[in-house]
């Protein structure tokens, strides 16, 4: 049998402090993570952490090279650890590459010279933060079980004045879930945020993670919820904020309309380039599976490259799509979907097949809904045009019929959005009531086409 190739670019989120956090979310899965290592320090030593960066940028084929930050709460390692690691990046760094650091933090310890040290560094950094205070507070809580908003927001500012490159990680769940439009226009107007991501919490009640059994957990949103919520902050971005808000699923989606595949793993047909690595040097096949039987092996052990390029990795990558239901193979969105996250795949399809994604009903009436807008930005992005034009395009179409401006630049816009020119004889898209031929169609200077 001919082998494999060799993998050429991968996603390390590392973490560096494992499950450990200075906060008690309650909706939070990774806690529960401790118990795979009882009795651990939860800190990362140099020699793993060396031996993760140098490995990374060693096996990467690409001259661009990720290191990824995240927890429980990296920061809780202390500054001093990471600037070992920028001087560490440095020592293995080869001519022409460029190393990309994140940080996904929940901004509680960040001070100035941490800032400072982000910026100096270009990290960019993930803040997570839930929207307005009732719905932060609602479930990113402290050990004490008090609300963190204040304190999220203090970070959020501090990242500003030291113009820290950082985006909003904001969890969609039971308590913000209704309320996707009061959430994006916070995030928009009062934190001046530009860069958003939204994830679905779908937890359940069990200790061994995403393939247990157990019913839904109460701070989960529900499908038909996410659906709700991502369509009232879509249609108010796809009129308002194309080019100048960046939303992380809107912008992966798009790519699938534009392209056929999208950039985010959750909508990829395959897994198996986004991996974790515990702070002992373990690495897990995902950061959804950090579970026994998704352990690939211990960087210290075994070569990096080869455990992301492993069989029992690239089974896993394989079986997003293997395991499809016929619901989803036959579904009009799968090149957008794909099933979306396998995590997620725990509920039967109308006709008993298992495997099916419990958000699909909200996923399937989103997709529904920014059907049009997407082939819209689509075809503008493969005609090299901004895919903020479609936000004139939908003020047109929005306008009612009585008030189009019966102007040749509204024609052309409504035109562009329908992608075809009228018949001389259909009715003109200027909303006239006249044929085209006797309105906008009509010869100018009697020589020609008007248009
Ligand atoms: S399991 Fe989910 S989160 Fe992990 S790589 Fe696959 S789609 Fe992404
Ligand atoms: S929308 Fe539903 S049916 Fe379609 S691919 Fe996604 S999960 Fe499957």
């Amino acid at each position: 049998m001919a082998e494999e190739p060799a993998v050429s670019a991968f996603h390390i989120m590392a973490k560096p402090t494992g499950a450990a956090c200075n906060l008690n979310c309650r909706y939070c899965f990774y806690l529960r993570k401790q118990g795979l290592y009882p009795g651990s320090s939860f800190r990362m030593s140099d020699k793993v952490m060396e031996s993760y960066i140098r490995q990374t940028i060693q096996a990467h084929q690409v001259p661009q090279v990720a290191i990824a930050w995240q927890g429980g709460e990296p920061t809780l390692m202390g500054l001093e650890f990471f600037r070992r690691a920028i001087d560490c990046q440095k020592k293995h760094q080869r001519p022409g590459t460029v190393i990309q650091n994140s940080i996904q933090t929940n901004g509680i310890l960040l001070d100035d010279p941490w800032c400072e040290f982000l910026r100096e560094n270009r990290f960019l950094v993930g803040l997570s933060l839930d929207g307005p205070r009732p719905m932060h507070d609602a479930y990113r809580v402290d050990k004490a079980g008090e609300g963190t908003f204040d304190r999220v927001m203090r970070a959020l500012r501090l990242l500003q004045k030291h113009r820290v490159d950082f985006n909003i990680l904001a969890t969609v769940h039971a308590a913000n879930a209704e309320r996707g439009l009061e959430v994006y226009r916070f995030f928009r107007d009062q934190a001046g945020a530009q860069f958003i991501q939204f994830i679905p919490i779908v937890e359940r009640d069990n200790e061994t993670g995403p393939r247990g059994s157990g019913e839904v957990a109460d701070c989960s949103v529900r499908p038909e919820q996410y659906g709700r919520f991502l369509i009232a902050v879509f249609d108010e971005w796809v009129r308002r904020d194309v080019g100048r808000m960046f939303v992380v699923t809107f912008d992966g989606l798009l790519a699938a309309w534009a392209y056929g595949k999208s950039s985010l793993c959750v909508f990829h047909p395959t897994c198996g380039l986004d991996l974790a690595l515990e702070h002992n040097g373990d690495l897990y096949s995902c950061d959804h599976f950090v579970e026994p039987e998704r352990l690939l092996g211990n960087i210290l052990e075994q070569p990096l490259a080869e455990l992301v390029g492993s069989p029992a990795q690239r089974k896993f990558g394989r079986d997003k799509q293997d395991a499809l239901p016929r619901y989803c193979r036959q579904c009009e969105f799968l090149f957008a979907c794909n099933g979306e996250c396998p995590k997620n795949r725990f509920i039967r399809t109308p006709d008993g097949e298992p495997g099916l994604n419990y958000l699909c009903a909200g996923l399937k009436a989103f997709f529904r809904h920014v059907d049009d807008p997407m082939r819209m930005m689509a075809d503008l992005i493969r005609r090299n045009r901004p895919a903020a034009e479609v936000m004139r395009i939908l003020a047109a179409r929005d306008m009612p019929e009585a008030s189009k401006p019966r102007s040749i630049a509204a024609w052309s816009l409504l035109q562009e959005g329908a992608g075809r020119r009228p018949g001389r004889n259909d009715p003109c898209p200027c909303g006239s009531g006249r044929k085209f031929k006797h309105c906008h169609g009509r010869p100018r200077d009697g020589k020609g086409g008007a248009l």
